[in-house]
């Protein structure tokens, strides 16, 4: 049952990629998310809706504009299909219950907000403060449980304190995002954490490694790994907690 709504749940995911990739495009630029219609961003041309169709359109052109065949950014076709099976796991995961609607908006601001911290190096306020909202709302009135409201606290006054100590790597942004893994996994957020911690070293030491003293200061964009994290723990993330607690009983 959870499969067939979960491919079923899989041409809306790519619908919603195609909106995240508009949304991560003029955010930044705080241009409308509405209107004008998506242009190639070399020639300018409008885009035909029968060339905007999710990944199908970049696989027909090759990659490339139908117009001015500048190449269209792998990121993306990336963007949609990750969000895709990202929706479609969550169906799958939790069925076809308010508890997967709000694990896969929480996934598709994940997808939105690493797009642009990687672009960028921000953490847009106008996504994570309103999305923590209502997912705080949604969580708590699910469940009847303090939890998301204690572990927000908790996971962005743990990020707020690494931030104060460690300037170069973490902005307030991060701290923000942490409110809205605190509310989206309530419990499982340590692992979030601790996971996003782990997977942002390795490009830090590759660039340490690479430029030596100069590439301490580079720093990496820390929103797309607490968003990697955030998806292990969101679906691993209690039985991981689980099999980390009884190695001490
Ligand atoms: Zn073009």
């Amino acid at each position: 049952m959870n499969v067939f709504s979960a491919a079923i749940s899989f041409a809306p995911g790519l619908a919603l990629g195609s909106f995240l990739n508009v949304v991560a495009a003029r955010l930044p630029l705080k241009r409308s998310i509405v209107r004008p219609r998506s242009a190639c961003m070399h020639c300018e041309k409008e885009i035909e809706w029968y060339d905007n169709l999710p990944l199908v359109s970049y696989a027909l052109l090759r990659g490339r504009c139908r117009h001015c065949s500048a190449h269209i950014p792998l990121v993306y076709p990336a963007v949609e299909l990750v969000t895709a099976l990202l929706v479609a796991g969550c169906v799958l995961a939790f069925g076809p219950t308010v508890e997967a609607a709000i694990a896969a908006f929480f996934c598709c601001v994940l997808v939105a907000v690493s797009a642009i911290d990687a672009q960028h190096r921000i953490i847009p306020n106008r996504i994570v403060l309103p999305a923590t909202a209502v997912v705080l709302v949604a969580n708590t009135l699910r469940t009847l449980s303090p939890q998301w409201a204690i572990a927000a606290l908790a996971a962005s006054g743990f990020l707020f304190v690494a931030a104060l100590a460690y300037p170069a790597g973490m902005g307030m942004g991060d701290v923000k995002l942490a409110l809205l893994m605190g509310a989206a996994l309530g419990r499982s957020v340590p692992v979030a954490l601790m996971l996003g911690m782990f997977a942002a070293v390795v490009p830090g030491i590759y660039l340490i490694a690479k430029h030596g003293n100069a590439g301490r200061k580079m720093g990496v964009p820390f929103g797309p790994f607490l968003a990697l994290g955030s998806v292990v723990a969101l679906f691993w993330g209690g039985s991981i907690l689980h099999a980390y607690l009884s190695t001490f009983h």
